[in-house]
């Protein structure tokens, strides 16, 4: 575990997490929230801050240009948006270890065949920052995690949380914990 991996492990506020994202990128300083958060929502602009981060110019353009994610809090959420967001920023730090990297097709898609017959699939909650994330208010997200499972399965270093119900030691997407 190098020094940057420890002080992410160690702090496990957002303020914390944009730091070492910042870091990762070469910054003097933390990232916006909303550029963890979009940089987990959208792959391009997350392998684009990748690909610029030795270019000053372009970095400082697209952390200036996060996509618009249209997320309001109102108060009565503000709780469960927060673990959201905590979940979400680990996940940003996971993937980004993994230097943004995606599934191909065929993994991507016997994935998203585990979750479409998964009980624990549920349709989204009536929650803003769902709409605002997901983009598609069809989309269904898994009830154990959280996640809305057409991002989450495309993600190179998530795993689905719950054990396959047949095959012990491996997820409902048959890959090893
Ligand atoms: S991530 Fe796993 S538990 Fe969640 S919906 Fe998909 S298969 Fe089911």
């Amino acid at each position: 575990m190098n020094a940057i991996q420890r002080i992410w492990d160690d702090n496990n506020t957002i303020g914390g997490k944009c730091a070492q994202m910042g870091e990762l990128l070469g910054l003097t300083g933390p990232v916006k929230e909303a550029v963890l958060m979009a940089a987990f929502y959208d792959e391009s602009y997350a392998h684009n801050l990748l690909v610029c981060r030795r270019d000053s110019e372009m970095l400082m353009f697209l952390l200036a240009n996060p996509p618009a994610m249209h997320a309001h809090k109102p108060q009565t959420e503000e709780k469960k948006t927060t673990e959201l967001i905590g979940k979400l920023s680990s996940a940003v730090w996971r993937w980004a270890k993994t230097g943004f990297s995606t599934v191909d097709e065929a993994m991507l898609d016997k994935r998203l065949q585990s979750c479409m017959t998964c009980p624990n699939l549920a349709g989204k909650p009536e929650s803003l920052l769902y709409k605002a994330l997901s983009g598609n208010n069809e989309d269904p997200i898994c009830r154990i995690c959280g996640c809305v499972v057409s991002k989450k399965t495309r993600l190179t270093s998530e795993n689905c949380p719950d054990p396959h119900p047949q095959m012990p030691g491996v997820s409902r997407w048959e890959e090893a914990f």
